[in-house]
């Protein structure tokens, strides 16, 4: 079993990036698409008591907006495709970024909470 202490943050948050674990690594982090579990299934370190709130959410807009306006500005400016095909396809690419971004960033949110013991823990 590791020590949050020994954890570096980068590590620990990249563990929370993939939804697992950030105290082993192995564990899931996550029992549904944004539900935390309360307890690590392998090391048993806890989580249920880190409330990530807005910050994945904030997150995720900041990463899929930088990533869809400049997007869109290029290849609206190179094509000339129906409207209709522009306002179905970029709301749609920005929903399918924004569903697989949200847990990420909600885990590296919750690891980088618990390797820092910071505010948002309830138990320190
Ligand atoms: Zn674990």
């Amino acid at each position: 079993m590791t020590s949050r202490n020994k954890l570096s943050f980068v590590n620990a948050t990249l563990r929370g990036f993939a939804g697992r674990c950030p105290n082993c690594g192995t564990g899931k982090l996550f029992r549904a698409f944004l539900k935390p579990v309360d307890r690590c299934a392998n090391c048993g370190e806890i989580f249920g008591h880190i409330r990530a709130d807005d910050g994945p959410a904030w997150l995720t807009i900041l990463i899929v907006g930088h990533l869809i306006v400049p997007a869109l500005f290029m290849v609206e400016q190179r094509t000339s495709w129906p409207e209709w095909v522009a306002m179905t396809f970029w709301p749609a690419l920005a929903l399918v970024l924004v569903l697989m971004l949200l847990p990420r960033s909600k885990g590296a949110f919750i690891a980088a909470i618990w390797q820092t013991r910071s505010a948002g823990s309830e138990i320190s």
